[in-house]
């Protein structure tokens, strides 16, 4: 099952399968979000951005 991590630096997110991931541009670790990818594709532009938003904790 893909799960969905986010960066909390940069807020871009990643779908992966397994733990541990780090973001592409930060070289950070990224967040484990609590929504699974058939349902993150479902949202629109406004709730992943919400999703996003939780997760990034950078300013
Ligand atoms: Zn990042």
């Amino acid at each position: 099952m893909l799960k969905v991590y986010i960066c909390p630096i940069c807020g871009s997110y990643r779908f992966v399968t397994s733990y541990n991931y780090t973001c592409y541009k930060c070289h950070c670790a990224m967040t484990l979000t609590d929504v699974e990818y058939k349902k993150y594709i479902d949202l629109d532009s406004d709730e992943r951005q919400a999703i996003t938003n939780k997760y990034k904790t950078a300013t």
